[in-house]
């Protein structure tokens, strides 16, 4: 059978592999053929593995056997966050030039016992800080919908890896919208599942107590399929929550759903117009399907921002302390250790990360800690109670995933405020540690371009299958 990537889906690429209607190889020479020749133009992969095809037919062993499972045999994509055994793995920065990854991430053993293939790693904002992944140290990513507009970002080369059919899947990061927003911008499912939902072994940490891993497919129930697979608790990662305890919080199935609308959060000054009538005819169609839209009050979500760009810069910058020149990658030597220090870390990290660095050792040194680190943490406690509340009033809560469609190159990157104001509807996900997902919900034109735009879903702690339920509704519109 003749192999149309641009329609396959996680879904039907099984039926077909289970079918016999072409192989795990087949499949993955024909994805990795197109990704290779889109990639030219829209530099979403950094690297394609060498090792494709044996992995293909490991693939193909397990369908023989009869051990095939719904990921047997996809072709997916690999942020350059994630850990792969014998890989190189650099978050897109020049710091870590030349880093091989010594272990598998918990997210990636699981795949690779599922029977992914998995083709290369994938472009992203230098260790993931970003919107747009114009921070990487490898080039910019175009979004496959428009070669001049940004991918969004960080996880910018995993959306288009997907969106331009050089992927079934992709797995993304996710600390303030990394997965989400370019879901969004490209056109693709984004799914930040819960915190302590995914095991963040072999995920290289920018802010620990906000980051996930998670899947960017075409359909929602790809998400499902590929969250069903990388979740669950483990022991390498002190943060994953045990099953029983996820378990606990899960809520019971519902046919129709109540969806919270933040009014004066969502249709507040600074959103595009486009944004704003495509959320309210989601809004719409979904109360038709019978759903109930509901107003709901989270008075506090204006200040996620202001307590994000607080909380994750002191943990990045703790994070990254690590990136010496002694234990990893690239060594620019001076005459002491200390001037071996400072070499590296000026040469090797890009101008947003160095940014990131000294705005979190302020807000971390003493005098400054109680006036801004405490008080963040404060206020993102406010902001969980917030959502506990609004849970009791709404099954779920419903915002745009953007303030804006793709923006262009260079239209952002000067002005990194602009920047972080475009994660206004993502970042509180990240700071509740609720699950988040964006659904393609339709399209608006500038330039004569069809640009995507992207609906988000929360829900309660562990509740992802009440996103997938709402997800696979949104989608049919
Ligand atoms: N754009 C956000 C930032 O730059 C989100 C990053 C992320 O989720 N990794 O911090």
């Amino acid at each position: 059978m003749e192999i149309n990537v641009h329609e396959l889906i996680i879904e039907k690429a099984h039926k077909h592999l289970l079918g016999g209607d072409f192989t795990a190889v087949e499949l993955a020479e024909a994805v990795l053929k197109n990704a290779e020749s889109k990639n030219k133009k829209m530099n979403a992969y950094l690297e394609f593995y060498d090792d494709v095809k044996d992995q293909a037919e490991e693939a193909d062993q397990m369908f023989k056997k009869g051990t095939a499972g719904m990921l047997t045999g996809i072709p997916f994509a690999i942020k350059d966050c994630i850990l792969v055994h014998g890989k190189t793995a650099t978050a897109s920065s020049k710091i870590l030039e030349g880093y091989t990854a010594t272990y598998d991430a918990t997210a990636i053993k699981k795949l690779k016992k599922a029977g992914a293939v998995l083709l290369g790693r994938a472009n992203m904002d230098e260790f993931a800080m970003g919107g747009s992944t114009e921070n990487s140290s490898n080039g910019v990513t175009k979004n496959p919908h428009d070669l001049e507009r940004v991918p969004g970002g960080s996880s910018g080369g995993s959306a288009a890896a997907v969106a331009m059919d050089g992927a079934l899947a992709a797995l993304g990061s996710d600390t303030g919208g990394s997965i989400r927003q370019p879901g969004s911008f490209c056109g693709v499912v984004g799914l930040k599942p819960t915190y302590g939902a995914v095991s963040r072994y072999g995920l290289m940490a920018m802010a620990s107590s906000l980051d996930q891993i998670g899947p960017i497919t075409k359909t929602v129930a790809g998400a499902e399929a590929v969250f069903d697979v990388i979740s669950g608790h483990d022991k390498m990662d002190s943060t994953s929550v045990p099953e029983e305890v996820a378990e606990k919080c899960k809520k019971e199935k519902k046919k129709k759903y109540t969806i919270g609308v933040p009014a004066d959060f969502v249709y507040a000054e600074g959103v595009d117009e486009d944004v704003i009538v495509n959320f309210k005819e989601s809004l719409q169609y979904l109360k038709k399907l019978g759903h109930t839209i509901k107003e709901i009050s989270l008075p506090n979500l204006k200040y996620s921002l202001a307590a994000y760009y607080v909380i994750m810069p002191a943990e990045a910058s703790t994070n990254l302390a690590r990136f010496d020149g002694v234990r990893f990658g690239l060594l620019e030597e001076g005459n002491n250790l200390l001037e071996d220090y400072e070499k590296t870390r000026g040469v090797g990290f890009g101008k947003e990360v160095r940014r990131r660095i000294m705005l979190g050792t302020y807000v971390l040194s003493s005098g400054y800690y109680d006036a801004y680190y405490n008080k963040a943490v404060a206020v993102r406690n406010v902001i969980q109670n917030d959502f506990k509340k609004a849970f009791k009033e709404a099954d779920m809560i419903a915002t745009p995933t953007s303030p804006v469609p793709a923006f262009k190159i260079g239209e952002k990157s000067g002005d990194p405020l602009s920047m972080y104001l475009a994660d206004i509807f993502t970042v509180p996900a990240n700071l509740a540690g609720v699950p988040a997902i964006s659904v393609p919900s339709g399209t608006t034109v500038r330039e004569g371009k069809k640009l995507p735009l992207g609906m988000q879903f929360f829900a309660p702690h562990f509740n992802e299958k009440m996103l997938f339920a709402i997800g696979k509704e949104l989608e049919k519109k």
